[in-house]
């Protein structure tokens, strides 16, 4: 039976900064191209499929009792990992620290380090979720800007002045960053950790898209035995084509993580969730083989979309942030329209979309034509006539 609507006076009142917020979440809508939450496009095969299931299998039958509540056994393997894909020498299991999701991960360090009378900051556009983990934590939220369109670079000098602006706590730095697929050299994130540490503060740098990143570019992961303050985090959503499991970790100094491991709930990653990760990891050379076609299919993406007039931001990521001629949502609308479902996030005028498979990304191709057509010789400029030659093969 439908609950009768009784008047908002009469439930609960929840915390002020909440009311009339909703929560945060991109659309979730049936498409046959889904090209908006940066999702690796390729399934695990028939046989990793009864790998996991296997695992599982083995771990529901002690569900009765809880989980290993430090599952150093997942860490090491997370550990030996990280110092194949970087090459750095293999952290400690007690260096690293996982979660459902690096969401939670990163939830979890401004809960620790965060708090009432503590600032955040991070460079927009920077990823949507940063300032809820300050709203949930109570932890007060700044933000400067990266540098221009269409490189966004953040510079060493950019990041020294926004930090020496106040007294900041948390600073959280992207690489790849989420909207626009910029990496961070190295010296930026050495001086945002040189400068933070002067206060005692904290520095993230979320390489979620690490592993898309372009040869010769570095990961954060080497710097970390030089900055103690200094946290790396990175997930298996993307890359490692395991978004449904929710597994994100993070490497940072020990005395960090037992920090962590103050205000995480008991038991909070799954005898399940552990079991899959760990076989997961065991196939993360199937699990990782998309990412060679990925970065050929974005940088080929973002090749197409420049000539076609396009403004592109450079990618290390598996998305590209492209300009369109129309207005945004429109232009957005109509490639759903056309089955092609991508993303309304960056600043104005921009859109985001993922990379899909080849067949993901010629349908938004072709969708693009309608969605953006490009102008005419006559549209492009009022002043010339449609005699203006060369335009057609543009
Ligand atoms: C997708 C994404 C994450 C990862 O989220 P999970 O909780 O690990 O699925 C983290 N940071 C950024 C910037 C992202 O885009």
């Amino acid at each position: 039976m439908p609950t009768p609507a009784l008047p908002d006076a009469a439930l609960p009142a929840p915390r002020e900064d909440l009311a009339g917020m909703e929560p945060y979440g991109a659309p979730q809508v049936e498409a046959a191209h889904l090209l908006n939450v940066n999702e690796n496009p390729v399934g695990p095969s028939p046989a990793l499929v009864e790998d996991i299931a296997r695992e599982v299998a083995r771990a529901t039958a002690g569900l009765n009792r809880y989980p290993d509540r430090e599952f150093l056994d997942l860490r090491a393997d997370l550990a030996a990992f990280l110092a194949e894909e970087s090459g750095i020498p293999a952290p400690a299991p007690q260096e690293v620290w996982a979660a459902n999701g690096s969401n939670e991960v990163m939830h979890q360090l401004l809960l620790a380090y965060g708090g009432p009378g503590r600032t955040a900051l991070s460079f927009a556009p920077h990823y949507s979720m940063y300032p809820e983990y300050a709203r949930d934590t109570l932890t007060s939220w700044r933000t400067a800007e990266r540098g221009p369109a269409p490189d966004f670079t953040l510079s060493a000098q950019d990041v020294v002045t926004a930090i020496r602006r106040e007294r900041l706590q948390i600073v959280l730095l992207t690489s790849p960053n989420n909207p626009t697929g910029t990496a961070l050299d190295l010296d930026v994130v050495r001086a945002a950790a040189a400068e933070l540490a002067a206060d005692r503060g904290l520095l993230i740098v979320d390489e979620a898209y690490a592993e898309f990143r372009r040869d010769g570019v570095p990961s954060a992961l080497t710097l970390l035995g030089q900055h103690p303050n200094l946290v790396v985090s990175r997930t298996m959503s993307k890359a490692f084509a395991l978004a449904g499991a929710r597994l994100g970790y993070m490497v940072a100094d020990r005395r960090i993580v037992d920090t962590v491991r103050i205000v995480r709930l008991p038991y909070h990653l799954s005898a399940i969730t552990q079991a899959v990760a760990r076989a997961a990891l065991r196939h993360r050379r199937e699990l990782l083989s998309t990412v060679a076609m990925l970065r050929r299919e974005r940088d080929a993406l973002a090749e197409h979309l420049r000539q076609r007039g396009h403004d592109v931001a450079p990618s290390d990521a598996n998305f590209v942030l492209f300009t369109v001629r129309r207005d945004r949502h429109e232009v957005w609308q109509s490639l759903l329209d056309q089955g092609v479902l991508v993303r309304e996030v960056g600043p104005p005028g921009w859109l985001r979309v993922s990379i899909g498979t080849p067949e993901d990304n010629a349908a938004f191709r072709r969708a693009l034509e309608t969605a953006d057509p490009e102008p005419t010789a006559a549209t492009a400029d009022d002043t010339t006539t449609a005699t203006t030659p060369g335009r057609e093969d543009a």
